[in-house]
């Protein structure tokens, strides 16, 4: 890759893979592909899923990653002890202070999941609960990044649509119990409507593949709004459909557009190294190859200028040139007071590996 390049959405899902422990995991993806850097987003899996491992515990990995390498960006995830959000939290363990804790560990921003249709319902199907809003003013107020994934495809509402793949994992969504397409962008627009200069990054261009015009409209409205392009291989369809719409969309809007691959350990480097690469030619150059769904996808071939600002520049001015670095203190206190609230065994036993190897 001729430009420098930071992936700003990767995750950790696991403790192992078949390329060995999650703690170098992205090492092998950075050096082959070539990138500079990269960004880990920790999942708020609430506690109980089925992996087992917690936010809390994904906080907690994230955060001996960057203690391995120190360079790294990460993000980190609210907890949510309940299935859905009570009216009032217990003290201590609020989103605001839970966010003053991760800030001071030396988490570069946040990544919210809320607002995908599965967490979202495990939540209350509430974006706007008072404790929420309490929450999303700290982070305006200090401009911190968040990454916020908001809805998923229209067509996973739909019995006819969705596909097979997506109906096994439980991204059918049609059948009354999730809140709606529309609700959720209502819901998600209306938190920027109160926080109209939060360093928000919707994550999956916002679904907006087919209707761009929503997505240029809060652009427009919201200067400290920006996307990612991370598939969400549909919205990839939607750009090679309307290329040369597109282009222009790109080029005009450079400075709101960032780059990430979804790449997730325990899965191979393989997959963020071929994706990475569809992403860097279909930003930077004119080439035609198969992409997502083994589609066509022709590049955008955008200038020097738009081409360095979605690969890296965007990531910098929003989040940072460096990394923050780990307060091992402060780290060692939110271990010691979220521990308790973990139940897995095997998360509890790497966990204390990680303790005695770098706190
Ligand atoms: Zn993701």
């Amino acid at each position: 890759m001729k430009n420098k390049v930071i992936d700003g959405h990767l995750h950790i899902e696991a403790f192992y893979g078949e390329e060995g422990c999650f703690i170098d995991s992205f090492e092998k993806y950075r050096n082959e592909a070539g990138i500079a850097n990269y960004n880990i987003c920790a999942i708020p899996c609430l506690t109980g899923n089925a992996n087992e491992i917690s936010s809390a515990a994904n906080n907690i990995q994230c955060a001996f990653y960057k203690l391995a390498h120190p360079d790294v960006f990460v993000h980190a995830c609210l907890e949510h002890f309940a299935k859905e959000i009570p009216e009032t939290i217990d003290e201590g363990f609020d989103y605001v202070t839970q966010y003053k804790e991760l800030m001071e560990i030396g988490f570069d921003g946040i990544k919210m999941l809320e607002g995908k249709p599965t967490y979202h319902k495990r939540i209350g199907k509430n974006l706007l609960h008072p404790e929420l809003m309490r929450f999303y003013a700290e982070v305006e107020n200090d401009n911190t990044h968040i990454v916020f994934h908001v809805n998923d495809p229209e067509t996973f509402w739909d019995p006819n649509e969705v596909s097979e793949e997506h109906k096994n994992i439980g991204w059918f969504y049609g059948d009354g119990t999730f809140a709606t397409h529309d609700e959720l962008y209502s819901q998600a627009e209306a938190v920027l409507e109160a926080f109209p200069n939060a360093a928000i990054t919707l994550a999956h261009f916002y679904f907006c593949g087919d209707t761009p015009e929503k997505l240029q409209a809060l652009l427009d409205k919201y200067p400290n709004l920006c996307v990612d392009i991370t598939p969400g291989t549909e919205m990839y369809n939607s750009f090679e459909a309307k290329h040369d719409f597109y282009r222009d969309f790109f080029e005009k809007n450079s400075k709101r557009i960032l780059v990430g691959t979804d790449g997730a350990h325990p899965l191979p480097a393989r997959f963020p190294i071929w994706c990475m690469d569809r992403l860097y030619r279909f930003i930077a150059t004119s080439d035609v190859v198969s992409a997502f769904d083994d589609k066509p996808l022709t590049g955008l071939a955008l200038s020097e200028e738009a081409s360095a600002n979605i690969l890296y520049k965007n990531f910098e001015r929003r989040v940072s040139a460096q990394a923050k670095p780990i307060n091992k203190d402060a780290l060692k206190a939110y271990i010691n007071k979220y521990l308790p609230t973990i139940t897995a065994e095997n998360t509890l036993a790497e966990i204390n590996k990680l303790i005695e190897k770098y706190l």
